[in-house]
């Protein structure tokens, strides 16, 4: 059954990335998730864009839901001050509690782990298995390559041209805030074959 969006994965690098804009649109992202009254669920680290993200929806009063496998604890230090915390045993866990966790998913600027997260995302949606709203954030032009990759398969006849609806690909965090207030998602009964 359709609902509106009430609780948002963030997907995004362990690391700030050179360019201040990403920085930038994850701290307004944070901020504006916990002004909307989302959940922000992420990978639970307090360093790089994770911890940025998370910061400033907890500085705004937001509520914020981590999972981080325990191996990554060492690493990727959970961050202290959440609404909740939830370690995993792998990152294959990791990345099922976040799913199911989730009612849509937004992308932030990131490395190969954000890609993994994001491609993961878009081919389940690809086989039916949900029909969560997935929205890249072109911060800094991060998105850009990305969709065109994208387009680049679709154009060569490795993808269906309805593959674009897959995503939307967005300019910048206010745009965001207001599709997640419109869109509508749907946990589909399909989930629990993840
Ligand atoms: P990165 O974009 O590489 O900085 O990674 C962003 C987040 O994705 C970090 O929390 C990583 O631990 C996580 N990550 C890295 N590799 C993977 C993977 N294979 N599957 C799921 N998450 C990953």
């Amino acid at each position: 059954m359709a609902h509106p969006i009430r609780s948002v994965a963030v997907f995004c690098g362990s690391r700030t990335g050179h360019d201040p804009a990403h920085h930038a649109a994850a701290a307004a992202l944070g901020r504006g998730l916990a002004r909307a009254g989302l959940t922000l669920v992420y990978g639970g680290g307090s360093i790089g864009l994770m911890g940025a993200v998370a910061d400033a929806a907890l500085a705004e009063g937001g509520r914020v839901h981590g999972v981080i496998p325990d191996f990554l604890t060492r690493i990727e230090r959970p961050h202290g001050g959440f609404s909740r915390l939830e370690i995993t045993d792998s990152m294959h866990a990791r990345k099922a509690r976040m799913f199911a966790l989730a009612d849509a998913f937004v992308v932030l600027s990131g490395g190969l782990g954000t890609l993994d997260e994001t491609l993961e995302i878009l081919t389940s949606r690809q086989l039916g298995l949900h029909a969560k709203p997935i929205l890249l954030l072109d911060a800094g032009g991060w998105a850009k390559p990305l969709a065109r990759l994208i387009e680049s398969v679709i154009g060569m006849g490795f993808a269906a041209p309805e593959h674009r609806r897959l995503f939307a690909l967005v300019p910048d965090v206010p745009s965001v805030l207001a599709l997640l207030g419109v869109l509508e998602t749907e946990a589909a009964a399909t989930e629990a074959r993840l």
